[in-house]
């Protein structure tokens, strides 16, 4: 934002005044703008990015990335995320009720961000080689990949999507992993950032397909 500031002047908020016209000076709370627009925008082509990669079909999964100490933004329920637009993500809180057009997954991502304050953002996907992967008992060996030496994986119980007892467990699960593997159902993937649980989200379906016993690897 652009502002007229007297010589000499200084805001604690943004940049030093160094002229009398012009000056490109911070407002309280701009900052929380960028970045609600910079989150809104990736969550957004995260959605583009694994619709396209055939790792989301319908109205399968969910994102949600912390915007501040109080609130966070949710991909909205019945929606196709290839298909999502910045202003449909619903801004949700931490602590208190969610608004009715929030995921169907909403408690679980809002009690892993209340949780553990060190997650920036929250991914949920019901991945092919993983559900396949858990389906035929043979579970992930991420030995399998080397880059896949920073995933923890934890196998959380099978729990009904979109309970309190699976958000419950998997807020609980994450001291301990950061991609939690739903039997029957998918992953759940933490990450200090969008950028970064996508990362892993797309590492742990590596992970899978190259674990499967029988399957030509390419
Ligand atoms: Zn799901």
């Amino acid at each position: 934002m652009w502002r007229t500031a007297a010589r000499g002047s200084a805001d604690d908020q943004g940049l030093r005044a160094v002229g009398e016209v012009g000056v490109p000076r911070r407002v309280p709370g701009e900052g929380n703008v960028n970045r609600e627009v910079k989150l809104r925008a990736e969550l957004v082509a995260v959605g583009e990015r694994l619709y396209r990669a055939g790792l989301l079909r319908a109205g399968e999964g969910n994102f949600s990335a912390r915007l501040d100490a109080a609130t966070f933004l949710l991909t909205p329920r019945d929606c196709n995320k290839g298909l999502l637009q910045s202003w449909e993500l619903v801004r949700a809180p931490l602590a208190g009720d969610l608004p009715a057009t929030a995921s169907s997954e909403g408690l679980l991502h809002q009690a892993i961000l209340r949780t553990d304050p060190s997650v920036g953002a929250v991914l949920h996907a019901h991945l092919p080689w993983v559900l396949r992967a858990l389906g035929c008992g043979q579970g992930l060996s991420t030995s399998a990949l080397k880059e896949a030496g920073s995933l923890r994986l934890v196998v959380l119980r099978d729990l009904p999507p979109g309970s309190q007892a699976l958000a419950e467990a998997a807020a609980a699960a994450v001291a301990r992993g950061n991609v939690l593997l739903l039997p029957t159902h998918g992953v759940v993937v933490v990450g200090t950032s969008v950028q970064e649980a996508l990362w892993r989200l797309e590492t742990t379906e590596l992970v899978a397909f190259v674990s499967q016993k029988g399957v030509p690897h390419v």
